[in-house]
């Protein structure tokens, strides 16, 4: 190359490395001894996968590594100094954990909030019937799920039962290794041309997830029902319940699997839930972990009902984070609504990774993607950003100087094309009481699926 040329070929590179944003890939920034860490951490996100498969459960095991950490519950009206930890238990489907920080309250608290609710299938309340020999439970999806990625894998049933008395009994059935699991058939493809010619959404329509619970008829009984009556009898033999229970139940049916490393190198995890638990498990690692007293007090907020846009009094729709503040407020003698105002909140929830396969609804200059760090979403929403609640510049601005100044390996990403579908996180409930807001999260492969990929 002639010298005048190579010359400004190495400008034009300089000028790049200076000019122009740099993406970053995990695999080639982070060394091996933080891979090697990594990888263990994700040991333990892998074994609450499996251990919080529900709401429930994940509060429970909040609570469980919480309290083995030294927190204790949340006394409205009790004092408290900076370096106490403290939760509060939200009806037994979210929780709130914080950590008294050295600046007063009245400056304001750090907060993250993730979900610990994934799309599944909730049984309906009159569940139980037979037909044609075989028994069933009717069930009623929860959350955007695909239809026809739930037929014809293994499901277990978590949950719980209220008995005529007010007897809680705990359902947990499909997860040991020796138990039985609960499926949804589909049509053989032998016999599917019908079926192949409805839309997508309706290849599996809502009222055909119908759960397979058992066959064997009620012995020495020429009445109707049968087989619904070996079921109940199991049902009452097993839990102490009657049909009528089923009333005051959650009952929940999610995959029955457990997590696993995906990939030859063992780069990813596949489980079912990770939408948020991904989230969830790194807030509350971060929150348990803090040595000693922060400066600010931290707030790590576990969340449920998200997936069916945060309504209810468990989801952040509701008052529950804003009394719990208020109340934190007050046992320091400061108003509430000073707290929130001068609070700041990272809304931990996942984003969709850029799919290869499926490129097409993805705007690549735009779009997060797995393996190359955490991702901040300055709003999520629809067409014209609608439902969303926009963090400022001066929020992101801070936020990017704070990860830069760790070296937290991240990106920006935003959900999909402009027009071409959206969605939303607790984001915009949070930002609503005045709390600047941004959503930071994991980038999602097969995002609401039964086998969910995070890198
Ligand atoms: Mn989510
Ligand atoms: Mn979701």
């Amino acid at each position: 190359m002639p010298k005048k040329e190579k010359e400004k070929t190495s400008e034009a590179s300089a000028l790049k490395e200076k000019l122009f944003m740099k993406r970053k890939n995990t695999g080639f920034e982070m060394s091996e001894a933080e891979t090697a860490k990594a990888d263990k951490f994700c040991e333990g996100y892998k074994s609450f996968l499996d251990t919080a498969k529900t709401e429930r459960e994940a509060c429970a095991e909040a609570v469980r590594l919480a309290e083995a950490a030294g927190f204790v519950p949340f006394d409205k009206g009790a004092s408290y100094k900076p370096g106490d930890r403290v939760y509060s238990v939200n009806r037994g489907k979210a929780v709130i954990l914080a950590i008294i920080g050295k600046k007063p309250v009245s400056g304001g608290v750090n907060i993250a909030a993730a979900h610990i609710d994934s799309p599944r299938i909730d049984l309906k309340q009159n569940p139980l019937y037979e037909s044609e020999g075989l028994g069933y439970f009717k069930t009623h999806y929860y959350g955007g799920i695909k239809k026809y990625q739930w037929p014809t894998i293994p499901l277990a049933l978590h949950g719980v039962i209220y008995k005529a008395d007010g007897e809680r009994v705990d359902v947990k059935l499909g997860e040991d290794e020796n138990d039985p699991v609960l499926v949804i058939t589909d049509i053989l493809p032998h016999l599917a041309d019908e079926q192949y010619k409805r839309p997508a959404p309706k290849l599996i329509k809502g009222e055909e997830l119908n759960i397979l619970i058992g066959s064997r008829p009620f012995r020495d009984d020429k009445a109707s029902e049968a087989v619904k009556l070996g079921m109940m009898c199991i049902l009452n033999e097993k839990y102490g319940i009657t049909e009528s229970d089923f009333i005051s139940a959650e009952l929940e049916c999610v995959p029955a699997y457990k997590a696993k490393d995906v990939g030859f190198d063992r780069s990813m995890v596949g489980a079912y839930g990770q939408d948020d638990r991904v989230c969830a498990y790194t807030a509350l690692s971060a929150v348990l972990a803090v040595k000693g007293t922060p400066d600010r007090t931290a707030v790590t907020v576990l969340t449920d009902k998200e997936e069916i846009g945060s309504e209810g009094c468990t989801g952040l729709k509701s008052s529950y984070m804003k009394y719990f503040l208020y109340d934190l407020a007050e046992s320091f003698g400061v108003n509430g609504r000073t707290l929130l105002s001068n609070s700041k909140c990272l809304s931990a929830d996942v984003n969709a990774a850029f799919d290869p396969t499926f490129a097409d609804p993805f705007e690549k200059l735009n779009a997060s993607f797995a393996g190359r760090g955490v991702v901040v979403t300055k709003y999520t929403g629809s067409r014209g950003k609608s439902g969303t609640s926009d963090a400022s510049a001066e929020f992101v601005s801070e936020v990017r100087r704070m990860l830069d100044k760790d070296g937290v390996i991240w990106q920006t990403g935003e959900l999909g094309k402009v027009d071409f579908g959206g969605g939303g996180t607790v984001a915009m409930y949070v930002a609503n009481l005045d709390i600047d807001t941004i959503d930071v999260g994991v980038p999602v492969l097969s995002m609401h699926a039964p086998f969910e990929v995070t890198a």
